[in-house]
């Protein structure tokens, strides 16, 4: 199949094609660092702790077809963008997209450079660590970041 030149100008997310939706994907891997909630607020904290199926070197998922089998709390943003989207890291393209911004310069189809995510500092693959590397009662120890309640 033939992608058009700059279809996340023109189309909107439901009219992408499969290839075009995994296209959108930068591959910064912030999506797939562990956030705990504080239930009394709603506040989310970021941690710098990374889910144990990402690949931590090409920050893609290790098990892309089977992942949310694998790990229940993994978002699949295709049926679930709308109820997820402010989960996502506000650099996000899919998050861009739905609210109608552009993708940022690093994006590898704005730069044209598969680096540019890694050069632009957006990827966690130069901080993040394994989930399998950490204690869960160390977790709080690792919150980087965090949003909702007094942010919003
Ligand atoms: S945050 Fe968005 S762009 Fe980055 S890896 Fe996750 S889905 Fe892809
Ligand atoms: S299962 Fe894969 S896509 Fe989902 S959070 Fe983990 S690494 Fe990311």
């Amino acid at each position: 199949m033939t992608i058009k030149t700059n279809f996340w100008e023109t189309k909107s997310l439901d009219d992408m094609s499969d290839e075009e939706w995994e296209l959108l994907c930068d591959g910064c891997g912030r999506c797939c660092l562990v956030k705990l909630e504080d239930e009394e607020n709603e506040k989310v904290y970021v941690t710098n702790v990374a889910c144990k199926l990402l690949d931590l070197e090409t920050c893609r998922c290790s098990d892309y077809l089977n992942r949310i089998k694998i790990v229940p709390m993994c978002m699949n943003l295709k049926t679930d963008l709308a109820e997820m989207v402010d989960y996502l890291p506000e650099t996000c393209a899919y998050r861009l997209i739905y609210k109608g911004l552009p993708l940022e310069s690093w994006h590898p189809l704005t730069s044209s450079n598969s680096d540019s995510v890694i050069d632009a500092g957006a990827s966690v693959s130069e901080f993040a660590v394994s989930e399998e590397a950490i204690h869960p009662d160390q977790l709080e120890l690792h919150i980087i970041d965090s949003f909702g309640d007094d942010d919003q």
